[in-house]
């Protein structure tokens, strides 16, 4: 199958372009004056065109709602790991066919915005049964959709009341992650590794457990304090370290000089009134930056919101478009280890989406508005409606 457009490829700015599709992948891109003749042709016609968004932070197994508390916390009322219990009681509270549709009516609302990649972490069960719950639902919903959806286990998200963080810590690394590995649940494991949540002793604790039993590890580092754990997730080769708005110059040196992804996480940061990651510095220092929706439920709500997380990308956190757009793409396939996702390029996966845009500049410029037409994942058209 040949994919033709008469607008732009972003980001790579090619007009007119063509796609030769061959058992799910790119087999070709370039001019469509020298595409293979002899393939069936799909025009996709004036449409803005991108890899498919790879959203590659999300925390959508919950129930219940927190935008009271939001507005509390707006008004003068501090953070705390209350919040998350608070999700914890009602989540462990609802049965497997509640829990699912709220999850599919998430994972949906992302496919409809753009996102042909997602990765779900689990972390509101705090408990080996409920997290090995939650990630099994994900699964049973990963199976219905056709998105590609990486799991992640997020046991150490807060400490359970009646535990120390040292004792549930030991508990999630001897007991959880290897329940979660070998039933074959999870990809990764994540720690909310921050003030208030896991110290950097237990957090190590955690993601050697994890590394030993065959799964990559990632971390929430440098939210609420500059705690060191950017440096903690570089020595143990963490995938991803995600947050950073606490982060320094000396922090964001040490993670461009490495092989660990940073995710930044705009959204979350404008409804906690954040300061702002270093995006800049991140990038000038030549770092491989990916920009995910941290869509949860207690400091962002939004599934489906990547085109708006492109635009503050490019707008609030400094970064140009096209950075915006790389991150959203190429740079969360980095954060998943997914070397075949988020770029159009021979080999690849055929994930892309048609918007309703002339130029990659609409992100920016339409924040949140700009809408998928189309998309496509392994080069097969998905339904966006549903
Ligand atoms: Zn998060």
């Amino acid at each position: 199958m040949l994919l033709t457009g008469t607008g732009r490829l972003a980001p790579a700015g090619l007009s007119p372009w063509a796609i030769h599709v061959r058992d799910g992948r790119v087999a070709w891109v370039g001019d469509p004056r020298d595409a293979p003749g002899d393939e069936a042709r799909v025009d996709i016609g004036q449409a803005l065109v991108t890899p498919g968004l790879v959203d590659s932070h999300t925390h959508p197994v919950f129930a219940g709602d927190r935008s009271d508390e939001v507005a509390a916390r707006l008004a003068g009322a501090p953070y705390t790991e209350g919040g998350i219990l608070r999700t914890v009681r009602e989540t462990r509270a609802a049965d497997d066919a509640t829990l699912e549709g709220l999850v599919e009516g998430r994972l949906r609302a992302s496919l409809r915005a753009g996102t042909t990649t997602m990765e779900c972490k689990s972390g509101y069960g705090l408990s080996l049964d409920e997290e090995l719950r939650h990630l099994r639902i994900i699964g049973r919903v990963a199976d219905r959709l056709p998105m590609r959806v990486v799991r992640t286990f997020l046991g150490a998200h807060a400490v359970p009341p009646g535990s120390t963080m040292a004792e549930y810590a030991t508990h999630v690394a001897d007991d959880m992650i290897p329940a979660v590995a070998a039933e074959g649940l999870a990809e990764f494991v994540d720690v909310f590794a921050d003030a208030g949540f896991f110290d950097l002793e237990a957090s190590e604790r955690i993601g050697r457990a994890a590394l030993a039993a065959g799964l990559g590890f990632r971390l929430h580092a440098e939210q609420l304090a500059r705690t060191g754990a950017a440096e903690l997730g570089v020595r143990l080769g963490a995938a991803a370290v995600d947050h950073l708005e606490e982060l320094d110059d000396a922090g964001a040196r040490a993670l461009a000089a490495s092989s660990t992804v940073t995710t930044l996480l705009p959204a979350p940061a404008i409804v906690m009134r954040d300061r702002l990651p270093p995006a800049r510095a991140l990038l000038d220092a030549g770092g491989t930056v990916a920009l995910a929706s941290d869509a949860n439920a207690g400091t962002f709500g939004g599934f489906g919101t990547m085109p708006l997380v492109v635009g503050l990308g490019a707008t609030l956190l400094g970064m140009t478009v096209t950075e915006a757009l790389t991150a959203a793409t190429e740079g969360g396939a980095a954060a998943l280890r997914l070397a075949d996702v988020g770029v159009l390029r021979p080999g690849a996966a055929a994930d892309l989406v048609a918007w309703d845009a002339e130029h990659e500049g609409a992100f920016a410029l339409r924040l949140g508005s700009v809408r998928s037409l189309r998309a496509w994942i392994a080069g097969e058209e998905v339904a966006l409606s549903g």
